[in-house]
């Protein structure tokens, strides 16, 4: 993959830039060697890498209001990173522009139990608020599987999801208020500890907005009670159609578990060499389906959904017996991209979402196409959210893998859009998604997105090059937008 090119020429060069930000900024805040830049040269999406100018941590709001009118004046990109955890190469350096880390950002400024919310810097990291926030019997909810280690900033710039999300909404559900910096150095505060804000919904407008429309400086958290009781089940099952069958037999019940996940065998067995949690190895699918609230109602929905299993063809259905079993099989779930990561030399981690009832048929789809392109492909994802994350195993040194490990990508994207799906469920577009964007959306809706990005950015220098495609980029790539889930090209008919 070639990283996307990038339009902005900075007014003064590195060296005068070394110069000016030493004047702002306390010793040991900025990274300038060859050999350590190269550190930063790609987040998650390491197929994509690009050595950035240099690299600045500040550690208070003053200093990244600083950095940022100084890099506005002089026309310097400037990339905001958390840690680097992203799958979709948001955090891609820029050539010729500051790469922003908010890595020394990382204080829980206040933890109110009575309000039920949590105030924090952006570097964060997710997982440290929830335990933090335990002594008074709360926690955040959306945990992405990288919680130990990615940052609150990351997780509202991507608007990240995670296992729980399903019943308790994603990042942005589980937010009241961020606090941002513009390009030009000006402090915004957007959203309320009330339900609802006067004007535009710009809270949610950040969310999600992949750090190009201002650097995210603070963040007030929603927290939620522990629940008094959950309940893990295992179900596995002899065809990945039927796991997927099930998926939408509970909804359909009217059961909103606080998790449903599903991993296919390649799946199964690299979670299983990896934590041994147990998991059932000859099955072609499991599905981890927790059940939370008061005992009682976790008795009740927890025997429904064993009558939903075992009417969907389950081949086992397996409580969870205790807090280290429970915590175990999670594990396995939350660690199967890294246990995935042993079975090749490289895997390429797909994300996109789809209507829950077209999961059987996409991911047969999916199993024909990975025949069709001679890679192996491991499934584990948000079922219950219809949110797939395929696992495209290719080796980079083998070649002509890379190129049919990409193609094999667009095609699993194109799928998703085709059946009234989306190209991104949680991992963001970044420069990995962004000819998709083209498929996904009009002229008109990209026109609407480039307005916005002008309204908060004039001047491009957030980020640029990253989520957004140019409506001139998208005529080159011939691409047509795809409306309402109907393929307007005969040639992808196949879907
Ligand atoms: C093993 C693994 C499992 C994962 N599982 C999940 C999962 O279950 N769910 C999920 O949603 N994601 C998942 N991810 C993806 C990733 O962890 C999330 O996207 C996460 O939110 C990124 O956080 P980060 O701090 O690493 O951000 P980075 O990767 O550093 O940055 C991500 C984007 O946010 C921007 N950004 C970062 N900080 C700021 C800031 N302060 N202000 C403005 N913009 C900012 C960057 O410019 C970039 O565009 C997973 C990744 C890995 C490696």
């Amino acid at each position: 993959m070639t990283p996307t090119p990038h339009a902005s020429t900075p007014l003064i060069g590195r060296d005068a830039l070394i110069a000016h930000l030493q004047q702002l900024l306390p010793a040991n805040s900025l990274c300038v060697e060859a050999e350590m830049l190269r550190a930063w040269e790609c987040d998650g999406l390491s197929a994509i890498k690009q050595v950035p100018w240099l690299v600045a941590m500040p550690d208070t709001l003053e200093q990244i209001q600083a950095i940022l009118a100084l890099c506005h004046a002089h026309r310097i990109p400037v990339v905001a990173r958390g840690a680097g955890t992203g799958l979709s190469g948001g955090a891609l350096p820029h050539g010729q522009g500051l790469l922003l880390s908010l890595a020394k950002m990382k204080s829980i400024l206040e933890i109110n139990p009575l309000a039920r919310t949590a105030r924090v810097q952006p570097g964060v990291r997710n997982l440290a608020v929830s335990q933090a926030a335990r002594l008074h019997g709360l926690y955040y909810a959306p945990d992405p599987s990288s919680q130990i280690a990615c940052t609150l900033g990351g997780n509202v710039a991507e608007n990240s999801g995670g296992v729980h999300c399903l019943k308790y909404g994603l990042t942005v559900h589980n937010i009241h208020s961020v606090q941002i910096v513009t390009m030009e150095g000006e402090i915004l505060q957007l959203g309320s500890e009330a339900l609802d804000s006067p004007g535009y919904d710009l809270l949610a407008l950040i969310t999600g907005s992949e750090g190009m429309l201002g650097v995210i400086t603070e963040i007030t958290l929603r927290l939620l009670p522990v629940p008094e009781h959950a309940q893990l089940l295992l179900a596995a099952f002899d065809t990945v159609e039927q796991a997927a069958t099930a998926v939408g037999d509970i909804i359909a019940a009217g059961i909103i578990p606080a998790g449903l996940e599903m991993m296919d065998n390649p799946a199964i067995r690299a979670a299983e060499a990896f934590v041994h949690a147990a998991y059932p190895l000859s099955a072609a699918a499991v599905l981890l389906c927790e059940l939370d609230g008061s005992a009682a109602e976790v008795r009740e929905r927890t025997a429904q959904v064993e009558t939903l299993l075992e009417r969907g063809g389950a081949s086992l259905i397996r409580r969870a017996q205790n807090e280290t079993e429970r915590a175990l099989l999670w594990k396995g779930r939350k660690s199967a991209f890294p246990a995935v990561g042993r079975l090749s030399p490289d895997y390429y981690c797909m994300d996109g979402s789809i209507p829950r009832r077209r999961l059987p048929e996409v991911l047969t789809r999916i199993g024909e196409l990975s025949e069709h392109y001679g890679l192996a492909v491991a499934n584990v994802f948000h079922a219950g959210d219809g949110n797939l994350h395929p696992l495209i195993l290719y080796d980079a040194n083998q070649p002509g893998e890379v190129e049919r490990a990409e193609n094999f990508g667009a095609d699993i994207l194109t799928l998703c859009v085709a059946v009234g799906g989306s190209i991104t469920g949680e991992h963001g577009v970044g420069v990995e998604k962004i000819d998709q964007m083209c498929l996904q959306f009009s002229d008109a809706e990209l026109a609407c997105f480039h307005g916005i990005k002008a309204a908060f950015d004039p001047a491009g220098l957030l980020n640029p090059g990253k989520a957004i495609p140019s409506l001139h980029r998208c005529a080159e790539l011939g691409a047509m937008h795809v409306h309402g889930g109907k393929l307007p090209f005969p040639e992808l008919e196949r879907f």
